[in-house]
């Protein structure tokens, strides 16, 4: 078994081993090469302790010196580079509560989660792979190493990371890891909103958002995720995530539209999600189900209420829900009316009143008092113009108002 490793890669191996210590590229990155998968970085695992991995290298940054990781810069990419552990029992499902070093590399092999995770690779001895995981890669399955129970009883998140690895790479759970999950659900509760909802991100972007109906199949989603289980509508709301474009805020919208807007957002504020993810979603879940129209003024009235890339993404979300629930006409017409909309935008209505021929100032020097009433009156522009664009000139605004420009 080869691996071709980026020299930056090798470099720091090599450097570690000529000065009499053991030194793998180890997990993520040994598991993605394998299947020619793009590894999202390189992880380093060694028998030298922190701070001689310090003197070795000229840019380093204690990224967990605790927990035995430094970080080793060459060419401004990090690589972190974490000495042989044991890891003790969980504390809180979060940090493990001592971490002990050790000498054998197959010790700390043996902490990883599961089998496809517990690969060390390097030039020198190649594959060490003690516990069956390049089979398991193969063979498309998720196991954990040594007694399931054991291992999700020491960290309980790595159940949600079972989920995900299976939704990345499209694997099966095997039985005796699955059944673990399901006995051991309860426990997940105790992992933080943080930790969950980043394993709920990786598995939302994956190639089977699909994958997020397993967190109910097993139990999960009771303690972390209880808004997703009262939703009628799951196969429908799962397949929706797989049809909508890749952004969190679409994802969780496809997740959760059936409970209404504030359910949306109440939802996902408690898993401690961002703003943007928040009102993103809520907005589509407002948006859903409002109607379809091929009228342009209403078109310009919806894009200029929702915004012009809320009304696009609403739009895109709805093409996606008809498609998916197989309402091809309704489908069609959402179409036509991105279409018009595409029109709108290109020439250029006036959609908000910043866009207005007239502003602020223009109303100031038509002798309005500054303040409240040249919101109104600039409001009332933006009505009119949204009906016949043509009104946006300062001229003919100007006289809807019964105003006369002073440097007219
Ligand atoms: P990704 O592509 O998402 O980075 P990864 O496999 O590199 O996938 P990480 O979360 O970065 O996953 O973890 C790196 C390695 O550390 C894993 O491959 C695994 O060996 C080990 N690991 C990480 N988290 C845990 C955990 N909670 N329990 C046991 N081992 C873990
Ligand atoms: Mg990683």
């Amino acid at each position: 078994m080869k691996i071709i490793l980026p020299d930056d890669v090798k470099f720091i191996i090599s450097r570690l081993i000529s000065n009499g210590y053991e030194a793998y590229a180890v997990g993520g990155c040994v598991r993605d090469s394998i299947i020619r998968r793009a590894p999202g970085d390189w992880d380093i695992t060694t028998s030298a302790r922190p701070e001689d991995v310090k003197k070795l290298f000229r840019h380093t940054v204690d990224t967990g010196i605790m927990h035995g990781t430094v970080t080793v810069m060459l060419h401004r990419v990090g690589y972190e580079v974490t000495t042989y552990r044991l890891d003790g029992e969980y504390e809180d499902g979060r940090h493990p509560k001592n971490v002990e070093f050790t000498k054998s590399l197959v010790e700390d092999l043996k902490r990883r989660d599961f089998t496809i995770n517990a690969m060390a690779y390097n030039d020198e001895d190649g594959l060490v792979d003690e516990f069956g995981g390049r089979e398991d890669l193969q063979a498309g399955i998720i196991r954990c190493v040594g007694e399931p129970a054991e291992r999700f009883g020491e960290d309980a998140l790595r159940m949600l990371r079972a989920v995900r690895f299976s939704a990345q790479l499209g694997f099966d759970i095997e039985s005796a890891t699955e059944n673990a999950v399901k006995e051991l659900a309860p426990t997940i509760a105790k992992v933080s909103k943080e930790r969950v909802h980043t394993e709920f991100g990786k598995i939302l972007l994956s190639p089977h958002p699909e994958y997020m109906g397993k967190i109910c199949v097993y139990g999960l989603s009771r303690y972390v995720f209880p808004e997703f289980d009262r939703i009628a509508d799951k196969e429908t709301a799962l397949r929706l995530a797989g049809k909508v474009p890749a952004e969190f805020f679409f994802r969780y919208a496809a997740l959760l539209y059936g409970l209404g807007e504030e359910g949306v957002r109440n939802a996902l504020k408690k898993l401690k999600l961002d703003n943007r993810t928040v009102d993103g979603a809520a907005k589509l879940a407002a948006f859903h189900g409002t109607g379809i129209t091929q009228s342009e003024k209403n078109i310009r009235r919806l894009a200029s209420r929702w915004g012009e890339e809320g009304f696009s993404n609403a739009l895109e979300f709805e093409a996606c829900y008809y498609d998916v629930t197989g309402q091809y006409e309704a489908a069609a017409e959402i179409d036509e009316e991105r279409r018009l909309f595409g029109i709108i935008k290109d020439r250029g209505d006036c959609l908000d009143t910043k866009n207005l021929a007239v502003d602020g100032k223009t109303l100031i020097s038509c002798g309005i008092e500054p303040g409240k009433e040249v919101g109104r009156l600039l409001k009332e522009c933006l009505d009119a113009v949204l009906d016949e664009p043509e009104l946006n000139t300062k001229e003919r605004l100007l006289e809807r108002l019964g105003l006369k420009s002073r440097d007219a």
